[in-house]
């Protein structure tokens, strides 16, 4: 069964937030407590992980996940980046089920991001990385960089990834599209450059998973009326809003929502 899991719901600050608190969420319903953004996606037997959230050891932990494939990021804000010590485990569990004969390269894990994003990681974090030291097994991960091109698709056994650009931050964020449209995911975004939305209206999006960071737009971010503009464009079958912040307060969210509209929660199961 092809599945996403949302791991993180929440935006930078999470909610609640460390200074003020639930916002416009209401505290009594569970679906408004969020970890910063991640997702987990399982398709075609691959398991993929996009962004290494702030929160991810609990998101690991409490999903079970403890093997993966490959971890795309969408970019390097500290919300979707500061979890990458936390793989290490992962390299851990790749070195057992590989044996100790097995070359140790067998060890590391991919990820991938476009020049910018590699280069930011390589800068704040260059001991994860395994072409900047020998590898071996210490305490700390051993990641294998993978530079990736806006539109040049990547190929994972029957698994078909097509890195997209959005814009809006400032430098270009990158979304995923998994087997013509099986699944998209957007990223932070406020903007979605006219390439990008060529393409995105040539395929079958089956499931949109995007942000609404507010609901109102702001600097960096899309708001209710900039995503709900692209989802008529688009015109997915579903759509899941994540990324949410603090004004977006579950109930309230739904209500602005056209049928095939849903806000996420923490751990909520997608099936494709
Ligand atoms: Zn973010
Ligand atoms: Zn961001």
């Amino acid at each position: 069964m092809n599945r996403v899991i949302i791991l993180g719901s929440g935006a930078a600050a999470g909610v609640p937030t460390i200074s003020d608190g639930w916002g416009r969420c209401n505290p009594k319903n569970p679906k408004n407590y969020r970890s910063r953004a991640g997702i987990y996606v399982e398709i075609d037997g691959n398991k993929f992980l996009i962004d290494t959230s702030a929160d991810l050891r609990n998101q690991l932990i409490k999903n079970n996940i403890i093997n993966l494939d490959a971890v795309f990021y969408t970019h390097t804000h500290a919300d979707h980046i500061m979890g990458i010590d936390d793989l290490r485990a992962l390299n851990y569990h790749i070195y057992e089920i590989s044996g100790m004969n097995k070359p140790k390269t067998k060890n590391v894990l991919n990820i991938y991001a476009t020049a910018d994003h590699i280069k930011e990681i390589r800068h704040r974090f260059d001991y994860v990385l395994v072409d900047e030291k020998s590898p071996e097994i210490t305490h700390r991960p051993q990641l294998a960089p993978n530079v990736i091109s806006y539109g040049q698709e990547l190929c994972f056994a029957k698994t078909q990834v097509v890195p997209l650009e959005f814009s809006g931050h400032p430098i270009p964020t990158t979304g995923y599209a998994f087997n013509q449209g099986e699944l998209v995911i957007i990223p932070d975004y406020k903007i979605i450059p006219a390439q990008t939305l060529n393409y995105l209206q040539q395929i079958n999006v089956n499931v949109l998973i995007m942000p609404l960071t507010s609901v109102s737009e702001c600097l960096y971010h899309a708001g209710m009326d900039i995503d709900l503009h692209y989802i008529n464009i688009i015109q997915p079958q579903r759509v899941i809003f994540t990324h949410l912040g603090p004004d977006c307060d579950y109930d309230a969210v739904q209500k602005l929502c056209p049928p095939n509209v849903v806000p996420a929660f923490d751990d909520m199961l997608i099936e494709l």
